[in-house]
């Protein structure tokens, strides 16, 4: 065994003796952060109507609250028409547009679900989540190379132009999940103006992390409809966020944002699953909100808390990984992630390492279709959860792992 070796595992040994239970799995907000929006539980007191006099208490308004449209609205820079104000979670929404696809097509199209497997776009690293909708309903998942400014467009133009079977896309267009890329305003463009094989084919622009931003200038986004419209190709995205990591993560507000004609077509199918989503939350989110300007003061006061968290991360991985070797990682402005690229073939052994030692990581190869990363190389860190103390022993940890694991190999 090399000295360089003994040593790593003598500090290894030593992690693990202190019996640590750290969990750097899931993206979640922490309790000081659900603090800030606890003025939402007692903002509404006994006034349960909404601006047109709705009795909030009450059955309907399926597409939302015309108050909470136009928040959600100013948020997404489309127009309220083109906002729907649902129930709790945004992932939800997502599901039951890629089930209408597949059962019943867009509104332009057949269903799509036929003789042959349906396929969608997948960006990698990406959303465990995304990719798991995809295998539940067997839709077939081709992996594109996520880059520094999005998507590989080559790759995305090639396979939409020359297979019907292509449609959809998943993206997180700002600070994506887990890489915290931004597309860049040619990436949004392209994406617009492609010319796809399949008429109906879908941009599931999952705009999760719109407002979260670590940086007090953060980089722009363009906007994904607008650019559609100017190309004619009004209806290819649908726009997906949530209150999720805004106010309360499961407790907030979800909402799909698209052309009028899919508009109409979303209503139809969720006006069968529900008679209207809880808007008593979507009045308490607008009165306390109350326009996108308090949602960007919010979103400043959470930056406060999770800077100094992304900040240990960078700085425990450059003092124990940075001099220059095979492991990379992302220096995200927004989002919940950190992701690392250990050396080839040393992911699983470092999540491995690291849960024997008392800290969970999301598992490896989570961020690929089917939970296989061919290279076994990418970790998603999650830093929001844990205190600082934690973070940074972690992190130290998962460094030591990394080490460990590439002089195994
Ligand atoms: N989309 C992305 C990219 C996410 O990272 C998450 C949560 O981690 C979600 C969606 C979940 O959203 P919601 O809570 O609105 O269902």
């Amino acid at each position: 065994m090399s000295d360089q070796l003994a040593a790593l595992r003598a500090r290894y040994v030593a992690f693990k003796e202190r019996g640590l239970a750290l969990d750097m799995t899931r993206g979640k907000p922490c309790a000081e952060q659900l603090d800030l929006a606890l003025g939402m539980l007692d903002c509404l007191g006994r006034d349960y109507r909404a601006a047109d006099g709705t009795d909030c208490r009450n059955y309907g308004v399926l597409e939302g609250l015309p108050e909470a449209r136009r928040l959600f609205a100013e948020l997404l820079e489309v127009e309220p028409a083109e906002v729907i104000v649902g129930g709790n979670s945004s992932l939800a929404l997502m599901h039951d547009a890629v089930v209408l696809g597949l059962l019943k097509g867009m509104p332009d199209s057949q269903p799509w679900r036929g003789r042959h497997p349906v396929k969608f776009l997948c960006p990698t690293p990406g959303y465990d989540r995304h990719f798991a909708i995809c295998e539940r309903f067997d839709i077939e998942m081709i992996p594109v190379p996520m880059l520094a400014d999005g998507p590989d467009m080559d790759w995305v133009e090639r396979l939409t132009h020359a297979d019907p079977l292509v449609k959809g896309i998943w993206i997180v267009p700002r600070y994506s999940n887990p890489g915290g890329v931004v597309c860049s305003p040619q990436v949004v463009e392209r994406l617009a103006r492609m010319q796809t094989a399949a008429p109906d084919f879908r941009i599931f622009w999952d705009n999760a992390y719109a407002v979260h931003h670590l940086v007090d200038t953060p980089p722009a986004l363009t906007n994904v409809l607008t650019a559609c419209k100017a190309a004619g190709h009004a209806d290819r995205p649908l726009l997906f966020t949530s209150t999720s990591k805004i106010s309360f993560a499961g407790a907030g507000v979800g909402v799909v944002a698209a052309s009028p004609t899919n508009i109409r077509h979303l209503l139809g199918g969720l006006g069968i699953q529900t008679i209207g989503h809880d808007k008593l939350n979507q009045l308490r989110h607008v009165r306390f909100f109350k326009d996108a300007a308090g949602v960007s003061a919010h979103m400043r006061r959470h930056a406060a808390i999770l800077r100094p968290k992304f900040d240990a991360v960078q700085t425990v991985l450059e003092r124990e990984l940075g001099g220059g070797g095979s492991t990379t990682w992302s220096r995200p402005l927004g989002g919940y992630f950190v992701s690392l690229d250990a050396p080839d073939g040393c992911a699983a052994r470092v999540v491995q390492l690291a849960d024997a030692a008392g800290t969970k990581l999301t598992k490896a190869g989570a961020t690929f279709p089917s939970g296989r990363d061919p290279r076994d190389r990418n970790i998603r860190i999650a830093p929001s959860l844990p205190g600082l103390d934690e973070i940074t022993q972690a992190m130290e940890l998962v460094a030591i792992c990394v080490q460990i694991a590439a002089l195994e190999r």
